[in-house]
């Protein structure tokens, strides 16, 4: 397994300073840190996933050794890719679902770290985390209510009420709600096993490639594929100011790394709501309302991060 270690953040701590694990569980990579809570990550390392023994031995390893004296932990917060069962009356709290990750299916993440470390546990899933870290240190600041939409092998969506995720039933399933299909993409079926032409299975990094062969990045910017993706997250971004009224939407992932998708969306998301919502925020301050991330790649960690001030409180 190979590991990369990254000394982050050198500057003395007062000895009031109270420290916190931080473990994003990807489902390709996971990074482990030791933070604050001032959202500092004194250091971290990230490593493949692998099958779930092995990988959980080296979060638990890094944390023994990283988090013991003289950073006696505080609290460990856990950001997972799921499903993840998120009901604490469930006695499967913790764990991750059924998952097409090859032996990862009923996993139990969040029990492992509580018996072994016998401190409390905070655990989400990773859009969940992301939405929080971006929410105290990143692109929606002071807002209360938002979405977080991350646009990458799939489509997850966090939305946070009063800075809190709704839970609910689960949790919100955003990239699985069904748009109105674009009239240059009527002979494409999706990707979605599922669903087919679902969100996911339209606009999502593999229906992208499924439909024209390759990724955004290697296609011209005259290729229609651009008009259909804005379109489609357009639609996306629509419904959501329709239904659950926030007062920011952060769009992230792989497939928004393209910041040239950005201008084209919000020219989308003005279309769909066709002039309805009276708000200067839709109408003239769009370039605000559909941001990137702040944090970036960050948002993950330091999510997991935020579960572990949580839980610690
Ligand atoms: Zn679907």
């Amino acid at each position: 397994m190979s590991a990369r270690r990254d000394e982050l953040c050198s500057r003395d701590m007062t000895s009031a300073t109270r420290f916190f694990g931080a473990v994003e569980a990807g489902g390709t990579k996971f990074v482990v840190a030791i933070g604050d809570e001032h959202g500092n990550i004194i250091t971290q390392q990230r490593f493949p996933t692998t099958d779930p023994v092995s990988t959980l031995a080296a979060v638990h390893t890094f944390l023994r050794e990283q988090g013991g004296e003289p950073r006696p932990l505080a609290a460990i917060g856990v950001a997972c890719f799921g499903p993840v069962q998120l009901d604490r009356s469930s006695p499967r709290y913790g764990f991750i679902g059924q998952t097409p990750k090859v032996g990862w299916s009923n996993t139990d993440v969040a029990g492992s770290l509580a018996r072994a470390f016998r401190i409390p546990i905070g655990f989400d899933t990773d859009t969940n985390a992301a939405a929080l870290a971006e929410h105290r240190w990143g692109a929606a600041r002071r807002l209360n209510n938002l979405v977080y939409v991350t646009t990458g092998t799939g489509i997850g969506g966090a939305v946070l009420v009063g800075g809190v995720p709704i839970h609910g039933l689960m949790h919100p399933e955003i990239g699985h709600i069904f748009p109105r299909r674009h009239p240059l993409d009527l002979g494409f079926s999706g990707t979605c096993p599922f669903h087919g032409d679902c969100m996911e299975g339209l606009a999502s990094g593999p229906a992208i490639v499924a439909r024209s062969g390759k990724s955004l990045l290697q296609l011209d910017e005259a290729h229609p594929q651009w008009e259909i993706q804005a379109d489609y997250l357009g639609q996306l971004c629509a419904q959501l100011v329709l239904t659950v009224s926030p007062q920011r939407i952060i769009l992230g992932g792989g497939v928004m790394s393209q910041a040239r998708l950005f201008p084209l969306i919000r020219q989308r998301v003005r279309h769909w709501l066709g002039g309805y919502i009276d708000r200067g925020d839709i109408l003239t301050g769009i370039d605000e309302y559909v941001v990137p991330p702040g944090l970036g790649d960050r948002a993950g960690v330091l999510g997991a991060l935020v579960l572990a001030l949580a839980a610690a409180a």
